[in-house]
This record gives structure tokens, sequence and C-alpha cells, in this order.
């Protein structure tokens, strides 16, 4: 168990927060105040599964000047691809900024294969001396098969390259007949309705944090009008048309999408990255945290589609960003704010989720809200994830509202990391005091105290870097007894 959890009592805790003898009424003034337990259920937050101290908000924490953001579709014209950056410059360029940062940080860095085994150096400044070891590899390696949906060679090869991957049909596989083919009709129900059971399928499949958002001007303003992906030898264009069904032309990695003008409603949601195993890995060749995630999320976006496509309804999916940037979807969707670290940071998981996912679909759901549970306003004393960055990526300065890079987006007002120089090891996410690897009372007691006041938020900050909350020795991860796939799935 965490050091932090191990020596401070929730009683402890009060105390240090001057809170003990004061009873009910200091409590109350940090908390929502819900005049009975119908009333906290039945609250928006409770209806996507939300911690009861999360607020919907009209506006995102992030403020957005909709006249500046530019819209997406004509920025992503360019060369292939850089996934999470806009490729104004080129592939082999970012390449470049990134090994000319590693170098500068790392000048005697041995670049053997580490990936087979053998040592590489520590990209944590925390832990210096350490190289990684063959199991940490080993396990790394035996998480990577179908890496983002990714097919082994041997199944791209059988099909002469036809197929690539689990994304390859961006529609989902409908491995079912349609449901009229089956002799039925759609599932039948209300948006809050088609909500619950769609989170609850969500759920099931393996992600959390789901929320939905109409198809509305600021929604398609944030959607790509043409976007290359990782997989693609050429961009994909997408546009609605007066069309039954969504067709993808060729029918195979499309590079043209026209969509139902039905689809109106976006479907988000979340896959959480294993805690526990990012916390004590140092680099992305021993982070079987990331690695196994990325291979299971295309396959839970696939298994969503076909549940779906069950139900009676369509979707497109959003792998890779197919459509759209998911950090602006997390926030507009309301599954979690825009934190310092320059990802969506969630109430529940902090900022150790893999990605935020979703998809367009015909199903209408429950609108929900941008969401505030005190995140961004914590990111502004904290710093945690910026001080522990290797690569100096994450800003330690003030939100702007401008790009300082030709390949970053002004428009809104946040921190921006540097992605070009990011080396994804991901020591930040390991860092975060909004992090949640277990269903301990007092990190609940903590964000729900920030999601109400700003003034202990310095005391936080402390106390969490005076416990030593956020990274671990490597080799301790073995020694330690993990929940089934890493996650406490009771949160
Ligand atoms: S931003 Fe995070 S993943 Fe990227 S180099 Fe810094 S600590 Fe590593
Ligand atoms: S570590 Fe601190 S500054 Fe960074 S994302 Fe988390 S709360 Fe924000």
């Amino acid at each position: 168990m965490a050091q932090f959890h191990s020596v401070l009592s929730r009683r402890d805790f009060m105390k240090g927060l001057g809170l003990a003898g004061a009873g009910v009424g200091a409590a109350a003034a940090v908390s929502p105040v819900f005049r009975d337990l119908d009333e906290m259920a039945s609250a928006p937050s409770a209806r996507v599964n939300m911690p009861w101290w999360v607020k919907q908000v009209n506006e995102t924490t992030t403020p957005i000047d909709w006249d500046v953001l530019p819209t997406l579709g004509p920025a992503y014209k360019g060369p292939p691809p850089m996934g999470l950056i806009p490729p104004a410059y080129p592939e082999s360029e970012i390449f470049r900024m990134k090994m000319d940062r590693i170098l500068e940080k790392y000048p005697n860095w041995d670049k053997g294969a580490n990936t087979l085994g053998f040592p590489g150096a520590s990209s944590d400044p925390e832990y210096p001396d350490y190289v990684g070891d063959i199991k940490d590899n080993a396990l790394v390696m035996g998480a990577a098969l179908l890496n983002m949906g990714m097919f082994p060679k041997e199944l791209i090869m059988a099909t002469h390259g036809a197929y690539m991957g689990l994304t390859d049909h961006p529609e989902g596989w409908r491995i079912m007949p349609a449901v009229e083919q089956r002799g039925g009709t759609k599932w039948q129900g209300t948006p809050e309705e088609a909500l619950k059971i769609v989170r609850a399928a969500v759920r099931f499949y393996g992600f959390d944090d789901v929320t939905a958002i109409p198809v509305d001007d600021h929604f398609l303003k944030v959607m790509y009008g043409e976007k290359w992906l990782i997989t693609h030898g050429a961009p994909t264009t997408f546009e609605f048309g007066d069309v039954d069904d969504i067709v993808c032309t060729p029918a195979i990695r499309p590079t043209k999408i026209v969509l139902p003008r039905r689809m109106k409603w976006f479907l988000q949601f979340s896959s959480r990255q294993p805690g526990e195993v990012t916390r004590h890995a140092l680099g992305t060749t021993q982070n079987a945290g990331q690695a196994y995630y990325y291979t299971s999320w295309v396959k839970i976006v696939k298994s969503i589609q076909d549940f779906l496509w069950g139900l009676g309804y369509i979707s497109l999916d959003n792998c890779n960003g197919r459509f759209a940037p998911t950090g602006a979807t997390g926030i507009l969707a309301g599954a979690g704010e825009l934190a310092r670290w320059g990802g969506v940071m969630t109430p529940k998981y902090g900022i150790s989720v893999r990605v935020m996912h979703g998809v367009l679909t015909d199903l209408p759901l429950e609108e929900c809200k941008p969401i505030d549970f005190g995140g961004r306003k914590f990111c502004e004393t904290c710093g945690i994830c910026a001080d522990a960055c290797p690569m100096g990526a994450i800003s330690k300065d003030e939100p702007t509202w401008d790009a300082a890079k030709p390949y970053q987006y002004g428009g809104y007002l946040t921190w921006r990391t540097d992605m070009a120089v990011c080396s994804h090891c991901p020591v930040c996410q390991g860092t975060c005091p909004f992090n949640a690897f277990d269903k301990s009372g007092v990190h609940e007691l903590v964000k729900g105290t920030v999601a109400n006041t700003s003034i202990f938020n310095g005391f936080f900050t402390s106390m969490d870097k005076s416990f030593d909350y956020g990274r671990k020795p490597p080799e301790e991860w073995w020694n330690s007894e993990q929940p089934v796939t890493g996650i406490d799935t009771s949160i």
C-alpha cells in the first residue's frame, strides 16, 4: 500500500486541515449540499457514474475563444503522419527535435537495444541509476500484441495487406447481420435510458467516463475535415451527406468517409492505464501499462461499436483521433478537464488515463455538460508533472492563449506540452496527485475538498511531495500485489 495511505489516517488528515474539531459545519463548507440520498443519486454526475463532488458546468474550465480557435480540417492537410502532432512539420524533423532534446538531456545515453532486454539509461531523474531489466522489457513485449489494433505481420501478409488491423473498418466490424435482417426492430428508449445502457455496456467491456454530446457547431469546429492516420498512406476526408449508412471509399482503410446526417451524437469514453505499473516504470520500453492499454483499446472500441450495431445503430470510431482530437472531445463531453500535463485529467483516474475515445453515432443520447472538479485550478499551483518531466516538455509557466510552436494551436487558454520533444516515457503519468490507484478514503476526501475550494491546493501539493505519493522505485513493482490487469475496478 502506498506510503501516504499507510501513515496518514482520515482523522489525522482532518486534523491536519484543522477540520477535525470543527465537525459537520466545516465539512459542509467544502462539500456540495444534497438534501437526501435520492437527490444525490439523481444528480447529473451520478447518472454518468462520476463521483458525487464533480460539478457539471456550462463551459469547459479551459477558456476557449471559438472565434480564434482554428477549424481543424484544413490545418491537417500536409505530409503524413505524427498522430499527436499536426504534420506542419515532417515526421523526420519532429524525430530530429526529439533526439536532439534526448541527447542534450542525456549526453551519455547508451542507445543499446534495450527492447531486447539490454540495459538502457533511466529517463527518470528520481532513479538515475536504474537501467532497466530484462523482465521489465519482457512484460512490455508480452503486452504489445495487437498494439494500437495492428494485426501481426503474418495476418497482414495472409491478406496481401488488405487488412492491417482492427481499425480497418471505421464503421465497426458488424459481426452480426443488420437488425432488420435479423427480423427485429431497433432498440427503443429515451436518450437518458440510452446513455444508461451504453454506459453499462462500455464499463463491461473495460472503459469508463461514459458521456455524450450533440454534434453541434462547436463539435464540428474541432472535427477534422481531413486527417492523416498513422496506418494510412493517404489522408482521409470526412463529410456529412444524404446517405443511409456510413460510406467508406475504399471500403478498407478509406480515404473518404461520408456520414449520414442523422449521426448527431458523440459518445465519449476513456481507457484507464494500469496505474501502479506506470508509476514504477521508467520509459516506453519498460512501461507495460502503456503498452497493454494500447493493445486493448482498439478491441474495446470495436466491441462497443458492435454493441451499438446489435441495438440497431451505426457508429464511426475515433481510433487514433480519426476524426477529432481526443483532448477536445474529452473536455467538451465532460469526461475530464484539460490539465497542465497537456492532456485530459479525469476526476476518478487523474492523468493515468491512456486515451480518450469515442464514436459518432445515430443513437440519440442524453447530453452531458463539461465538468469542474477543481482539476485545472489545482494545476495552477501544482506543477508536479512539469518538475518530473525528464524532457522539459511540460510547461512550468502560466497558461497562454497563443501557441508557442508551429505545430500547436492557439485559441484556448492552457499549458501546451511540447509533443515534439516528449519521449512518451511517461514519467508524468505516475506523478499526478489526482491519480487514484485504489479506493482509499483520504484521496477521495482530498478530491472532494479540491472540487469545492482551492484554499488547500498548495497544502495538498506540498503534502503530496512530502509523502512522495507519485513515482516509486521500478524494482518494487515486482514485489507488490496488484489487482487483475493492474486496475482496481471498484473505483
Ligand atoms: S511529457 Fe510526460 S511522457 Fe512526455 S517526456 Fe515528459 S514526462 Fe515523459
Ligand atoms: S501533476 Fe499537478 S500540475 Fe500536473 S496534471 Fe496533475 S495536478 Fe496538474
